[in-house]
């Protein structure tokens, strides 16, 4: 055990715990921690292969201004100087900050902090929009807060396991693990998979219903109308706890059986089937990740999800409910601290006087942002029209993952002062910056992460800090040194960020807000530093203790009652003769985002080498091109040219392109250069499904 690390995966939303070790020679060696709640000791391939992406090929290791290696005060001190005189001279709304959920906790919450309480903007949004924001929306929709219902051994306790919009064994194995062992032992356990795509996920399913791209909320909504005409709603449990469940019928009352078939082509057979385990089982766990997320009805479909759970009780107790999986290793915990454009520290609301005022008192800061501050798509279309005059990047490759990603490029390019904070020199981003700043990686930093099921676990360093690299959360408190708040950004470790963010989460806690960490205020450096994984919320003494969320069937609208959410289905089908397929992008098992660790182990890479579109075979014969041919890909916004993957997993006239290659492994593989930045209406997320495209065999000029 000596020189062993417990710390945790830094890749998806599973949140593995990782014992990692330093041989003698400078290797790391990883395994799965064995006492970790959330993995059991598993990891996946991305976690196995933690070892080999820790070298310093191509990271950053000194600050640089312009190319030329520059000191930190330096650098520091232009940073502050170039942020206050843009402020000074165009208002607090000039600048921005992009930042992920790649960040520690502690991280994001300085970001945060500085930005809407000093700067006194709303404009820090992060990539974890791209990524459950949908999720976010709808949760506050229904429940009156960003409150995730679900744990992961609800997945083993339950008797249906649905999963729609997730590809589960490959973009979090390690939850699919656990899952396919339940079933194992349970062969009574049935699961439902939706997908348009028959994914490696489709193959543990008992019924595997291929939807049409973005017909999910036809699906459930027609789920909603058929358990009210089978009598299986929990008249009870919505008379006590909820309301809006008569709107909510109406608008579902206008979609009929046939309609669902038409809108989704489904068999008939297999919808009935689906509705009679819905409606027939009662402990029914949802899943859902980027498929329902990532869409212009993104938000809706988290709602009629909800909606059937709140219809039926199925919430609230152990192996029901419905579940939000994120996808990044910190997305919740950028959202308890409020690192998105739309929220306050705390899953406080911007909206909110009462809340804004608490904040700021808590902050002693001297001003606090307003009204929400600009969402991706729209902070970079502020970037390209030159309202942004000051832009911090953080941890992210916006110029890959973004939508419309060549735009994206192009404003950053012409954006008049960027900085990156990044390990990597050589990302996409990073050579458009102004400055660059260096991050220190996985196995450096320390700090704290929380997956997808509340679960809130250390990052701790094991490695020394390269050259000159030092943690985003330092970055940000000496800009804001700079900028003249010394006294507010006075941190000396994450231990006392990590502190304050558990003060402020339980500060004047009387409002109700019975999930927050305030156990955690007041923590010792040597109890943070021995922190063991912990599921919020956890009160401060003399609060409610709740380890699970609606036990008591009360929710955080004023009410204390969740809402149904009336939606009908709108038209999903964007193609047209220019543009007659449907292309979805997604994860593959062994990479991570737009590759900049996970490109560097040879074993990762050799599980899929090149960007590919998976086409079905009458498709690929209609275009002329052959397996392992090269299918060019345009939209209006652009071109991407990958090798054709002919397989019957795919639907007709649909594609499916794994969003990681960026231009160091492939020319002309970033795929979100096709994707047009299109949006959820209500949360801001951008389409990363469900795009017309057209699909060619590609002849070089
Ligand atoms: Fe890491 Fe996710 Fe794999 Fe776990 S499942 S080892 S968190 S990538």
């Amino acid at each position: 055990m000596e020189n062993e690390v417990k710390t945790t995966c830094p890749y998806c939303g599973v949140g593995c715990g990782v014992i990692a070790k330093v041989g003698d020679d400078g290797t790391v060696s990883v395994k799965g921690d064995p006492d970790h709640p959330s993995n059991y000791g598993r990891l996946c391939s991305k976690g196995s292969a933690l070892g080999e992406t820790v070298d310093l090929d191509g990271r950053l290791l000194h600050p640089e201004i312009r190319g030329t290696r520059a000191a930190w005060d330096e650098a520091l001190d232009l940073v502050a100087r170039t942020f206050s005189a843009a402020i000074a001279e165009h208002g607090p709304d000039s600048v921005a900050f992009y930042v992920s959920g790649q960040l520690l906790t502690e991280d994001y919450y300085v970001a945060n902090k500085l930005m809407k309480g000093f700067i006194g903007s709303a404009n820090i949004d992060t990539n974890s929009r791209l990524c459950m924001s949908s999720s976010v929306a709808g949760h506050r929709r229904a429940f009156g807060a960003d409150t995730v219902p679900g744990t992961y051994e609800d997945l083993e306790l339950a008797d249906l396991v649905i999963l729609t919009g997730s590809n589960l064994a490959w973009c979090h194995p390690v939850l699919y693990q656990r899952l396919a062992a339940a079933k194992a032992k349970r062969p009574g356990m049935k699961i439902v998979v939706i997908d348009p795509r028959r994914t490696m996920t489709a193959d543990l399913a008992d019924l595997h219903l291929a939807i049409r791209p973005d017909t999910d909320v036809a699906l459930f909504v027609g789920l909603f109308s058929h358990l009210v005409l089978n009598n299986a709603i929990d008249q009870n449990y919505v008379a006590a706890h909820t309301s809006g469940f008569a709107e909510a019928f109406v608008a579902s009352s206008s979609v009929s059986f046939a309609d669902v078939l038409e809108q989704t082509g489904l068999p008939a057979m297999q919808l009935r089937e689906f509705y009679r385990l819905f409606t027939t089982t009662e402990k029914v766990v949802t899943c859902y990740s980027q498929g329902v997320n990532q869409s212009s009805s993104g938000t809706d479909k988290v709602n009629v999800i909800l909606n059937c759970h709140l219809a039926t009780g199925r919430i609230g107790r152990p192996g029901m409910g419905p579940f939000s999986l994120t996808g990044q290793p910190n997305a919740m915990g950028g959202r308890e601290v409020g690192g998105l454009a739309n929220m306050l520290a705390a899953h406080m609301a911007i909206e909110s006087a009462e809340d804004r005022d608490r904040v700021q008192r808590f902050w002693q800061s001297p001003r606090i942002a307003e009204r929400p501050g600009l969402k991706a798509v729209d902070l970079f279309q502020a970037v390209a029209d030159g309202r942004i005059k000051a832009l911090w990047i953080m941890a992210t490759n916006p110029v890959v993952s973004m939508p419309d990603a060549d735009a994206v490029a192009a404003a950053i390019k012409a954006c008049p002062f960027v900085v990156v904070s990044d390990i990597l020199k050589t990302t996409d981003t990073a050579r458009h910056a102004h400055i660059l700043l260096p991050s220190l990686g996985w196995g450096e930093k320390s700090g704290t992460v929380t997956n997808s099921e509340r679960r809130i676990s250390r990052q701790r360093s094991f490695l020394d800090a390269p050259g000159e690299a030092r943690a985003d959360w330092w970055q940000l408190a000496e800009v804001g040194r700079r900028m003249g708040f010394a006294a507010a950004f006075d941190y000396e470790a994450p231990a006392e960020v990590f502190e304050e963010h558990a003060a402020l989460s339980a500060f004047e806690n009387e409002g109700g807000r019975d999930f927050d960490i305030g156990a955690y205020a007041g923590l010792t450096r040597q109890t943070y530093d021995t922190l063991a994984p912990f599921q919020w919320p956890q009160p401060a003494e003399g609060g409610k203790a709740e380890t699970r969320f609606f036990a008591d069937g009360g929710f955080y609208h004023a009410d204390g009652k969740a809402r149904f959410v009336a939606v009908e289905p709108t038209l999903s089908d964007r193609t047209s003769t220019a543009y007659p397929f449907t292309l979805n992008t997604g994860r593959i098992r062994d990479q991570w985002h737009t590759m900049t660790r996970t490109g560097k182990s040879a074993r990762l890479s050799s599980h899929i080498a090149e960007p590919f579109a998976e086409l079905h075979p009458r498709d690929a014969m209609e275009i002329g091109v052959g397996n392992a041919g090269l299918v060019e890909i345009e939209s209006p916004q652009g071109k991407a040219v990958v090798r054709a993957l002919i397989t019957d997993r795919q639907a007709r006239g649909s594609l499916f392109v794994p969003m990681h290659w960026n231009d160091q492994f492939a020319a002309a593989g970033r795929i979100d250069a096709v994707v047009p930045p299109v949006t959820d209406r209500i949360s801001g997320q951008p389409a990363s499904k469900n795009v017309a495209v057209a699909a060619r065999k590609f002849k070089a000029a």
